[in-house]
């Protein structure tokens, strides 16, 4: 104990008691996550416990707990790591995408940390609490009409399209028809699902937006596993459940539920993997991301409605167990004036209008 040499220069040690490190000394870690961009990806899967998945286990991938909210966060940051590699945008360049909200909020936080900016193309049917985020985050918002289809100036699409041609150094990201969309997922979702159901997996219950989901999954599956059936759950009114089962495009009615659904295919989109679709009609995809949170305490979107009930109703058709996966592909804190508003969801047709507050189920 009388040993008083001057100390050894400090090394970090992970095996280290933390509580020993101060600020000054904590030297930075591989292990650490150094910005919110390294906390894409490897998101939790969870069990669905408190539903009735008949002879099936049904897993949810809480794609919710990405930084920005949803599963998108993978396509953003994949899609502009490929463009800097390729020499098409440098910081200071400008972002234009034609998004539901999701989309751009990923784009939005990853744009903001790698010195871009980020105009976006909206249609106004998107919830008030997207927008508020994308503004939050910084990004620029040009709202467009939601009930025009491809063609039409006004379409988001188009639309975006054109801003991009117009603005000077600006990159279209075009997520519909990026091949580093489904490439994240390729590389990312698929790879993560095999390692935590350590290969186990039957089926997989997907939407479409821009197919990058399941475009990606599905490689990732033909080539690791071909026996893993792809299983599309599309809103009512969309026009890909009806092209995997006829091979006709019908013409597009509208849905409620955000994000998921379309009325083309997108260019990027593979759907010759599909082996069952499901057409969920808004009013059960409400009713089933509504249960989820009651039951287990998960707060998803709209789309994760969708799939779950779609994913459910695969579950429960079947005669022998298989492990399922799905997605929780958002937050659902978006939608608290909408599908969680007993008011919004009235006004809809999808409750009863003699709501009495929150006391109805005490008064009777
Ligand atoms: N759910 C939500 C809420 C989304 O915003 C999206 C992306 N539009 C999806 C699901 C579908 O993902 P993908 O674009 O990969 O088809």
């Amino acid at each position: 104990h009388l040993h008083l040499s001057p100390p050894a220069p400090f090394v970090f040690q992970p095996n280290r008691d933390s509580m020993t490190d101060t600020a000054a000394t904590l030297a930075p870690s591989a292990t650490l996550p150094r910005s919110s961009l390294d906390l894409i990806g490897a998101t939790p899967l969870v069990e669905v416990t408190h539903f009735d998945t008949g002879p099936c286990r049904l897993f949810l991938k809480l794609e919710s707990q990405n930084p920005g909210g949803s599963i998108k966060d993978r396509v953003a940051r994949s899609m502009i790591d490929a463009a800097e590699k390729e020499g098409l945008i440098k910081p200071g360049s400008t972002l234009v995408e034609a998004t539901a909200g999701n989309t751009g909020l990923a784009l939005t936080l990853v744009g903001a940390q790698r010195g871009y900016k980020v105009v976006l193309v909206v249609p106004d049917k998107m919830s008030q609490e997207k927008i508020f985020a994308l503004k939050a985050l910084g990004a620029r918002v040009v709202m467009t009409r939601s009930d025009v289809g491809v063609g039409h100036p006004e379409y988001y699409q188009d639309m975006a399209q054109r801003l991009a041609s117009e603005i000077p150094g600006a990159w279209y990201v075009n997520q519909f028809g990026n091949p580093n969309n489904p490439k994240a997922h390729e590389t990312g979702t698929g790879p993560e699902l095999w390692s935590q159901l350590k290969g186990r997996i039957d089926a997989v219950v997907c939407g479409v937006g821009s197919g990058g989901t399941l475009t990606g999954l599905t490689r990732f599956f033909r080539q690791k596993s071909p026996r893993v059936k792809m299983v599309l759950a599309d809103p009512a009114g969309s026009v890909l459940a009806d092209y995997v089962a006829h091979g006709y495009i019908k013409e597009a009615g509208s849905w409620l539920v955000e994000g998921i659904g379309e009325d083309f295919i997108p260019p990027i989109c593979d759907l010759t993997g599909v082996r069952e679709a499901y057409t969920v009609p808004d009013a059960e995809s409400f009713a089933a991301a509504r249960e989820l949170l009651r039951k287990e305490g998960i707060m998803g979107g709209s789309s994760t409605g969708t799939l779950l009930a779609a994913a459910l109703r695969y579950c429960r058709t079947r005669t022998k167990p298989e492990h399922v996966v799905t997605f929780v592909c958002d937050h659902g804190n978006r939608y608290l004036s909408k599908m969680y508003n007993d008011f919004w969801m009235a006004d809809q047709g999808f409750l009863p209008k003699d709501v009495r507050g929150d006391l109805r189920d005490i008064i009777g």
